[in-house]
């Protein structure tokens, strides 16, 4: 079974900057496609939309495989398409007024060196990536990203392995349990009413509100369509006060 990809390239040409470029008007996409899923999905939009109070509830979203599409022979992580399915959702949810958050094992304080487009290598952290990369695929709006600390995914570490094959070796539940605990720090400002994930495990134990587990797919380059940017047809809500309890650091 393919899990997350997380390992991010460093040879990259680095778009305009991680904060300061515009949106363009048309995003790029990918469909599941998958008729049951898109049912399970609109189903459970529709029941959420009915729920009172919206703004003291919140919806969860993985990244990667869930939010972005995971792609064969594509390398670069700050800037691929998003799911169709899932980027529809977030927008009616956010338009409904739900507090959306991120949950990624992406290891945010990692720092890695970039190329910009001018040529020039700069250093950012893999948190300012993500963020780029919520922004290129249309995620625009939240109230917080939480990417994994390095120490946290690095203790999935076997003794004596090759920290090269990183991939190979981290222990996925940690994952499961760190995206519990940031869980766990949401819940104890906002009733969870939602997560997205595609894999199972992190959609197992408390604070998970409706599960919606998302199909694990790794799409090829063919798949990808351009379409006009979700985000910039309808009015958007500013992000609110951000919760007091979180820590982004952790
Ligand atoms: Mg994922």
């Amino acid at each position: 079974m393919i899990k997350q990809i997380l390992v991010l390239a460093c040879a990259i040409s680095f778009l305009p900057s991680v904060h300061g470029a515009t949106a363009s008007p048309t995003i790029q996409v990918v469909r599941i496609g998958c008729a049951t899923f898109k049912e399970k999905l609109q189903k459970t939009v529709v029941k959420l939309a009915s729920l009172k109070n919206p703004e003291e509830k919140a919806v969860i979203f993985d990244i990667d495989g869930t939010a972005i599409a995971l792609m064969k022979d594509y390398e670069i992580d700050h800037a691929r398409p998003a799911i169709f399915e899932l980027l529809e959702a977030y927008n009616i949810l956010l338009k409904e007024g739900f507090k959306v958050f991120f949950i990624t094992a992406r290891t945010g304080d990692r720092k890695i060196e970039v190329e910009t487009s001018r040529g020039k290598k700069r250093t950012v952290t893999i948190h300012q990536l993500t963020e780029r990369a919520l922004k290129v695929a249309g995620y625009e709006t939240y109230e917080e990203l939480f990417c994994m600390p390095e120490r946290a995914y690095l203790a999935g570490y076997k003794e004596g392995s090759d920290n090269s094959r990183w991939e190979d070796t981290i222990r996925f539940e940690n994952i499961a349990l760190w995206k519990a605990l940031k869980r766990a720090t949401i819940a104890s400002e906002y009733k969870i009413v939602a997560i997205f994930d595609d894999q199972a495990e992190n959609l197992e134990g408390e604070d998970t509100g409706t599960p919606v587990l998302v199909p694990s797919i790794i799409f090829s380059m063919n798949k990808i369509e351009e379409i006009s940017h979700p985000g910039k047809q309808g009015e958007r809500r500013a992000p609110k006060n951000r919760p007091k309890n979180v820590d982004p650091a952790t």
